[in-house]
């Protein structure tokens, strides 16, 4: 007979909506803690066609003798909508569900951050279960309870905050993940080392080879770190009021360059990867940043298989453009993450236009 080993426990401090995320190999198909996460005996576990035939039985076992059922959704952000919300919504209410039941997320960040949403508004609130099975999911979207679709005129435009019962990070599931989305939810895990961990940073460019190997240890090791500090800056700032903005160290110019590539061809990871190397050049003309810990960041960048640098065609000009419409400019300056030194990071608007011309002329044409 095999034994699951003990899984990590991560306790997310948020009062009296504090939850626990479970991180370790063969935790997808265990009882305990998941059934006991559920106020009912009604679960729906919203999951995609990607994920479904993968992980969705073992889900279901797990939950045997309860009333447990799925909806399965197309795969893709362009499923990430009210459209989808609303047929999860009308699964629950086809099924009778109560106040009391629990929508259960199966699957990357799309599907739970649609779950997560339509939990949080499904007859005003009822209780939430994330089982992330991308490393985006399981080091960045399912901690912090943003929840939300997309709108037409938007990304992430609707949405709620809806905190977990709990979460369980299985990292077997990482095992048919595709190595671009791998290496995409490796930037999040260095944006951690980069604004507030420089041990973390060190530990990463010893076993980022491990890491993308999928070696189980150093999974847990890097997921449990990371979510120890997303939820500590998510305690400190729920709401992002402040220190929560240092989380989008490498995210305007990321944007940008998602918004310029019509968020198609590059990952979101993708994007933030280069756009942490962009951050580390502007650091690095403020003064804040060394020449050889700016090269330490490309490095750690390049070996977990992400880009350095924006595509060639797009402009300073458009650069300008999109990042002065991100959502984090704020009274006329252009509001940016920047590294001081590694492990320390701050949001300033203190940067001046011309230093910040020079950062993306050197990118670009
Ligand atoms: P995703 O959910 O689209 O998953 C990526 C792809 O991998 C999909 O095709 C999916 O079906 C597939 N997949 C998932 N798990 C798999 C597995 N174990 N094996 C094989 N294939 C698998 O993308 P993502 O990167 O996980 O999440 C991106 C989304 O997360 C975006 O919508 C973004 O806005 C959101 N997000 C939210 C937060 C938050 O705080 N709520 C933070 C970051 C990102
Ligand atoms: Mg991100």
């Amino acid at each position: 007979m095999t034994t699951t080993p003990d899984p990590r426990h991560l306790q997310v401090d948020l009062g009296e909506r504090s939850y626990t995320i479970l991180i370790g190999p063969g935790q997808l198909g265990t009882r305990t803690p998941l059934a006991d996460w559920l106020p009912g005996r009604q679960a729906l576990v919203v999951t995609n066609d990607t994920i479904a035939p993968l992980y969705l039985q073992p889900v279901l076992d797990a939950l045997s003798g309860l009333q447990v059922e799925a909806i399965t959704l197309p795969d893709g952000e362009a499923h990430k909508t009210v459209a989808s919300c609303e047929r999860v919504w009308t699964r629950l209410l086809e099924l009778r569900f109560d106040r009391s039941c629990t929508v259960i997320a199966l699957g990357g960040g799309v599907i739970g951050d649609l779950a997560g949403f339509a939990a949080a508004a499904y007859q005003r609130g009822v209780a939430f279960v994330q089982i992330p099975t991308t490393l985006l999911a399981q080091v960045d979207s399912s901690v912090g309870g943003k929840t939300g679709v997309n709108h037409p005129l938007g990304k992430n435009m609707i949405g709620a905050f809806h905190q977990p019962r709990g979460v369980i990070a299985d990292t077997d599931v990482l095992a048919s993940l595709p190595a671009r989305e791998m290496s995409a939810g490796v930037a999040e895990v260095i944006k951690y080392g980069l604004i507030r961990d420089a041990d973390f940073f060190a530990w990463l460019e010893d076993n980022i080879d491990a890491l993308l190997a999928r070696e189980p240890e150093a999974l847990a090791y890097a997921i449990e770190r990371s979510c120890a500090n997303k939820a500590d800056v998510v305690a400190a700032d729920e709401r992002e009021q402040g220190v929560r903005a240092t989380l989008n160290l490498g995210h305007t110019f990321g944007h940008a360059i998602e918004t310029a590539t019509g968020y198609s061809t590059w990952l979101h990871g993708e994007a933030v990867g280069a756009g942490m190397a962009m951050a580390a050049h502007l650091a690095e003309a403020m003064d804040w940043l060394s020449a050889t810990d700016r090269a330490r960041v490309e490095a750690l960048i390049q070996r977990a298989g992400l880009p350095l640098a924006p595509p060639r065609s797009m402009t300073s000009e458009q650069f300008l453009q999109l990042m002065a419409v991100d959502k984090k400019a704020q009274g006329g300056h252009i509001r940016l993450v920047l590294q001081q030194g590694i492990g320390h990071a701050v949001v300033t608007d203190a940067v001046p236009d011309d230093r910040l011309r020079a950062t993306l002329n050197h990118y670009t044409d």
